[in-house]
């Protein structure tokens, strides 16, 4: 099979995953068998998210159970066994981590490391035959994401991408919308996500190229997603702009990006990030109206409304306990997860488009 015709496949994949997660009569949940085991989850790297996030809403799931983790930290680990009870068996470094191969209570590895390190430790959880559950960004370029879809493959594990949004119920509504049409054809879109946040430690891998740093990477996958899966499609071209604020912080990345994506049927996506300022919206204007989501990505609290008074007020207990939860019953169920590799590859192929567009000042076909 050519690239080409197998990039087609890979991306029609995706949407095929997106249009399920989108179809509100999708409900895994609800074809759950009770009494199985539960899916043992290893956190790969303690950070931030794995501690503040991911860690309590394990606690939460119906279906998953924290179990291992990897770290390159082991004054971290009494902390975490006294607290989540993990046998010391189920303890690794990242130079012991593919050891997990021969241990049956891990069935899932979680790539909570900095962007730039992800395709490295998927690869070693896939090749360990464990399922990959990858942070956003999913990888640095579209060539590790294509590395880390084909591990997978290869070793017959499952693969989902950390973009919790595509769980979360008012979300889910935006998506259908994208067939349903309820307001007529799609005229435009605005897709922003952004924080006004202080100066990392100059030593902070969000401040390095290298490690996936800058905005577009870091948030911008938040209003390209939300362009893609609002459009229901893949953009033909990106034109965009990177910009720096605060010179002395930000020497290797963006600080703030905006992005115009020209989708088929001549759809305009105007798209924005920041790691300087506050914005977090999105909203399509279509022939008979409008629907909108402010906050469009949130912890919590995402809620929206329509031209015609319809209000996206759905709530879910946990974000990231039910995308853990969905992701956890796909394995059980050996079907197809609701946020699969190709999505993450379809935002990293349009990041890089973009910081081709910045350089040479020009729009790039896709
Ligand atoms: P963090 O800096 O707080 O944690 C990163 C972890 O990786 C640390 O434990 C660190 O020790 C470890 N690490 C291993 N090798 C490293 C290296 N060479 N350099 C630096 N750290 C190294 O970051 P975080 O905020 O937890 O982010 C981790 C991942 O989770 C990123 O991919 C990020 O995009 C993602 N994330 C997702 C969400 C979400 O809402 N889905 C939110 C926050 C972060």
């Amino acid at each position: 099979m050519s690239q080409l015709s197998s990039r087609r496949r890979i991306l029609k994949q995706g949407l095929m995953g997106a249009a399920l997660a989108a179809s509100p009569s999708y409900n895994p949940l609800a074809i759950a068998k009770p009494g199985r085991r539960k899916i043992g989850v290893a956190l790969v790297g303690l950070g931030y998210y794995s501690r503040d996030l991911l860690a309590s809403a394990l606690q939460l799931t119906q279906y998953c159970e924290l179990r291992g983790l990897v770290t390159g930290s082991p004054e971290k680990v009494p902390q975490w066994q006294q607290e989540y009870g993990i046998a010391d068996r189920n303890i690794y470094s990242y130079e012991t981590m593919h050891q997990v191969a021969d241990n049956p209570d891990i069935d899932v590895l979680y790539i909570v490391v900095p962007t730039g390190l992800h395709e490295k430790y998927a690869l070693i959880a896939a090749n360990a035959g464990k399922h990959v559950w990858c942070e956003k960004p999913m990888a640095m370029t579209e060539k590790e994401c294509l590395s880390i879809i084909g591990a997978c493959n290869k070793n017959g594990v499952q693969l989902a991408v950390g973009y919790r949004m595509q769980h979360e119920p008012n979300t889910r509504t935006v998506m259908s919308y994208a067939s349903s049409q309820p307001y007529g054809k799609l005229k435009n879109i605005i897709a922003k996500a952004g924080y006004a946040g202080g100066a990392p430690n100059p030593d902070n891998w969000r401040l390095s190229r290298k490690l996936g740093g800058g905005a577009l990477y870091d948030m911008g996958v938040y209003p390209i997603n939300a362009a893609r899966y609002t459009a229901g499609s893949e953009p033909v071209a990106v034109t965009a702009r990177l910009e720096v604020e605060r010179k002395n912080v930000f020497k290797e990345v963006d600080e703030s990006a905006y992005l115009t994506l020209e989708f088929p049927g001549g759809v305009i996506a105007e798209c924005a990030t920041s790691v300087g300022q506050n914005m977090n919206m999105l909203r399509a204007n279509c022939t008979k109206g409008w629907y909108e989501l402010e906050p469009m990505q949130a912890y919590s609290g995402v809620k929206g409304r329509t031209s015609s008074g319809v209000l996206l007020d759905k709530t879910v207990a946990n974000q990231q306990a039910r995308q853990m939860d969905d992701d956890a019953l796909a394995i059980f169920h050996k079907s197809p997860v609701l946020v699969p590799g190709e999505e993450g590859l379809a935002d990293i192929r349009i990041i890089e488009a973009a910081h081709r567009s910045n350089a040479s000042g020009k729009r790039v076909a896709l």
